[in-house]
């Protein structure tokens, strides 16, 4: 979107250099790399015959929004709520800005400010992230919803999906229920059901056609997490991938509070992470820590497994390709 056209720009204006005798030694048109230090960014042809350099700009931290691979906005609450709901949104806002330094995005996040979703700030960024919760002010919704139809990107966690209105409520004046989102471009529907305790389990790739799972094993091992069902069967809706399943069994069932029979699954086929293919989005269940509610000590961090870290990143730089 803003990158690209930026993007078009510097390209234009370095095929206009490319035709003078020094600049290089073949007319052709540039394709541009960033490159950045902590202080700097600049542009480079990627054809190493080709000495195309832009000036170098001077930046704070290792990316700015000017040189950022791509730019995220991120909602949900990180104080109060579920605790280890909040958790995982701290853990979150140290995690994202570190990758981002690493491997060049930015991310900021708005708490459960949801007034920066409006066409002219949502026109500054390329994802917006969901960590918890969602927008419930129809115009924010309506603005996030044309960020969407125009190509945005977005990744929601756990309870960004999370909605229990009653069938009969639904499209009631007042509701809470999103039918836009909930319906169409998550297609959960309502929430159903979860696992409890919170426990690490094997989920299976469904499917590697999809950047986010490109490089993954066949099954990987996620960081601890509650699980949810869903009210939708979402394998029979043509417009969602499954990318992610839990299947438990009776061997090796998800959940452990023996004090929470209907809490432990023993069989299925449960959706962890989907994407919309009419839309750049992808949904994923992670983002519960296992804590005790008595003390609220942490017992886990949604980023401790390396593949779902893998996963999260690729997810972004998949989305957000032009
Ligand atoms: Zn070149
Ligand atoms: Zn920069
Ligand atoms: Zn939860």
């Amino acid at each position: 979107m803003q990158r690209a056209f930026r993007l078009t720009i510097a390209f234009f204006a370095s095929f206009a250099l490319c035709v003078l005798p020094a600049a290089c030694k073949a007319p052709h048109r540039h394709t541009l790399l960033w490159h950045r230090t902590q202080t700097q960014h600049w542009q480079e042809c990627s054809d190493p015959a080709c000495d195309f350099r832009t000036d170098p700009e001077e930046h704070e931290g290792g990316v700015c929004k000017e040189c950022a691979e791509f730019r995220a906005l991120s909602f949900g609450f990180a104080e109060g709520g579920d605790t280890a709901h909040s958790d995982f949104a701290r853990e979150a806002n140290e995690w994202f800005p570190a990758r981002g330094a690493e491997l060049g995005f930015t991310y900021d996040f708005m708490r459960n400010d949801y007034s920066a979703l409006n066409d002219e700030t949502l026109a500054e960024y390329d994802i917006v992230l969901f960590l918890n919760d969602r927008p419930h002010v129809k115009e924010q919704q309506e603005a996030f919803e044309r960020f969407m139809e125009g190509g945005g990107a977005w990744i929601g966690f756990h309870s960004a999906a999370f909605s229990m209105v009653d069938e009969a409520d639904k499209d009631k004046e007042g509701s809470d229920y999103w039918r836009w989102y909930q319906d169409e471009f998550l297609g959960c529907g309502n929430y159903k059901n979860n696992t409890w305790n919170p426990t690490s389990e094997p989920l299976t790739v469904e499917t590697h056609e999809h950047p986010a799972t490109a490089t993954l094993p066949d099954v990987f091992l996620s960081a601890p997490c509650e699980w949810y069902g869903w009210e939708y069967d979402l394998f029979q809706n043509p417009d969602i991938t499954v990318l992610l399943t839990l299947n438990p069994t009776q061997e090796d069932p998800a959940g452990d509070n023996p004090h929470k029979p209907n809490e432990i699954w023993h069989d299925g086929h449960y959706p962890i992470a989907w994407a919309n293919n009419n839309y750049n989005m992808l949904y994923t269940n992670m983002g519960h820590n296992l804590q005790s509610y008595n003390d609220f000590e942490k017992e886990s961090k949604t980023f401790s497994s390396e593949e779902q870290c893998t996963f999260l990143l690729d997810a972004m730089f998949g989305l957000t390709l032009d």
